[in-house]
């Protein structure tokens, strides 16, 4: 028999287990699909952001930077340590046991919240009937009033770059090394390979990024992509922009690839290579042709500005569909998508979609950058602070990068934030939160901020919009 539920969410990640939460938490009977095992074959929950993305990537980071400290960067302190050694087995095992935990909680709250969870492919047919595969062989048959396809993304692939996850890998073997390799090639200066990069150059890797385009980080403000781009260089990482990769072949375990740069064919010779060009939306045999459910050119789930697909009462949210693949954007879709089917409202700001690349100094943004504005014919008045000015990075030591407001130039309304420097993951919040509430760059000038805090760099470059900055020239 066909059970049936007010809803049926098809994906486990970060769009489908918090639609799944919030589904129930407004009392619809509600049920998750997600075919997701890990390593050892066991059903984990959470999807990309939890296994294979986010939170493993966050792990190594946090780790990796610890150690360079604990290398190179104590000695300004007067901390001299000697002896300091790398057991990248456990520094893996403590990666392995953060996701196990959360993807983990993940079920346990989905338990508590009386969610009914497959393990299993979902197909969903015409009748809105989904029949599931389960990952233990089962066959079961669920309908849903609702259905909120959350089916993630995954790494583009290119037949001239075959992975085998051995030597050429995508983002879930580069999470994987368990030695650090002498010399680590990463096609894509993109947010991957910018985040990867950065963890095996700390652990000991001479790291090369190769990337297509002449600009580095195009989606960024020009001034952060300056000042990003000439830390990472300084911190080692050898980044080649506009250099085109062609191919790349396997040869007694080494990797040869070869690439157009300035009109030349080059070539260079890894022990690993990293293929981060990108991901693509995830759906095969998620529906039958005659559901109509209408799709891209590039295979995204066409949706409206409710993330309403083209079959009604089937909804969309996360990487599968249009916009920025973000844990947070996927997320945030599927709250709105449960509330709208709760109570008939839920919405999004897609203006408010903050940006964060865990780099060191992290890069962080939120809104339209000052060339957006200038395109739009929006006149600004921008106020940048640079961290060095602040006594608490001094005290710190971590002086690299500067914060810049973007104000409307008649309205003063903040238009866009861009952050490089110590805690731009958590710096860019109070930011998020003034456009949300359409706040003005005085409106944050006339706010307290506490001393001495990196949050002064925001309080500073407000002030700075109107040329009136305390600890600087304007
Ligand atoms: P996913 O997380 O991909 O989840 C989809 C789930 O659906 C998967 O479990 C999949 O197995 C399942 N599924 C697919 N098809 C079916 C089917 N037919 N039946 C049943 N189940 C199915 N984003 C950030 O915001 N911050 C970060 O720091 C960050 N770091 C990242 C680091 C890496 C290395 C990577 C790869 C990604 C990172 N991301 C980050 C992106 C983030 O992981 C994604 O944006 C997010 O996971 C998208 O959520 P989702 O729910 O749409 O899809
Ligand atoms: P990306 O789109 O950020 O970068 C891919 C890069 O590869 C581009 O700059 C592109 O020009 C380059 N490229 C493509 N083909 C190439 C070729 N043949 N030779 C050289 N360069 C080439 O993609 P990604 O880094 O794979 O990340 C995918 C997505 O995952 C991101 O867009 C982001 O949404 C998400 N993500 C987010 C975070 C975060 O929020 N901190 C972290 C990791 C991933």
């Amino acid at each position: 028999m066909t059970e049936k539920f007010d809803v049926v969410v098809i994906g486990g990640g970060p769009g489908g287990y918090v639609a799944a939460i919030r589904c129930a938490q407004l009392g619809l009977s509600t049920a998750c699909i997600d075919r997701t095992v890990n390593t050892e074959g066991k059903p984990s929950l959470g999807g990309t952001c939890l296994n294979i993305g986010c939170i493993p990537s966050k792990a190594l980071l946090d780790s990796s930077e610890r150690y360079e400290q604990a290398m190179s960067g104590l000695t300004a302190h007067g901390i001299d340590i000697e002896g300091v050694s790398l057991n990248l087995t456990k520094m893996q095992a403590r990666k392995e046991k953060i996701v196990s935990e959360l993807t983990s909680g993940v079920g346990m709250l989905l338990k508590a919240n009386k969610i009914k969870v497959l393990h299993g492919h979902g197909r969903l047919h015409k009748n809105r009937d989904i029949s599931v595969e389960c990952v233990d062989g089962s066959i079961e048959s669920i309908s849903g009033n609702h259905i909120i396809l959350a089916t993630g993304s995954t790494p583009i692939t290119l037949p001239s770059l075959p992975i085998d996850e051995d030597v050429i890998v995508d983002s879930t073997g580069a999470l994987e090394f368990n030695t650090v390799p002498v010399s680590l090639g990463i096609i894509g200066a993109g947010v991957i390979g910018l985040e990867l990069g950065s963890v095996w150059r700390r652990l000991g890797a001479k790291v090369t990024i190769l990337e297509a385009a002449a600009d580095f980080l195009a989606l960024a403000d020009k001034n952060v992509r300056r000042e990003a781009l000439k830390q990472l260089k300084k911190q080692g990482l050898k980044i080649k922009l506009g250099a085109m990769v062609k191919r790349a072949d396997v040869n007694d375990g080494k990797c040869d690839v070869e690439y157009e740069l300035n009109n030349k064919v080059e070539s260079e010779e890894f022990d690993k290579l990293i293929v981060a060009v990108g991901r693509k939306p995830v759906t095969d045999g998620l529906f039958d042709d005659d559901c109509l459910i209408e799709t891209d050119s590039k295979g995204f789930i066409v949706v409206d500005d409710h993330c309403n697909t083209s079959m009604a009462g089937v909804y969309a949210v996360g990487d599968v569909v249009r916009g920025p693949m973000l844990a947070h954007k996927a997320s945030e879709e599927g709250v709105a998508v449960a509330e709208r089917i709760s109570t008939g409202h839920g919405h999004v700001d897609f203006n408010t979609v903050p940006w964060v690349i865990y780099t060191h100094p992290e890069i962080a943004w939120v809104g339209k950058t000052e060339d957006e504005c200038a395109a739009a014919n929006i006149k600004t008045n921008c106020g940048t602070f640079a961290f060095a000015a602040t006594g608490r990075a001094k005290a710190m030591g971590e002086t690299a990068g500067f914060v810049k407001i973007i104000a409307d130039a008649k309205t003063d309304l903040v238009l866009g934030a861009h952050i490089v420097g110590p805690h731009a993951s958590e710096l860019i919040a109070e930011l998020v939160l003034a456009m949300e509430y359409k706040a003005s760059a005085e409106d944050l000038a006339r706010t307290i901020h506490a001393h001495p805090t990196l949050s002064e760099a925001v309080h500073e470059s407000a002030l700075a919009v109107e040329k009136r900055a305390i600890h600087k020239a304007n």
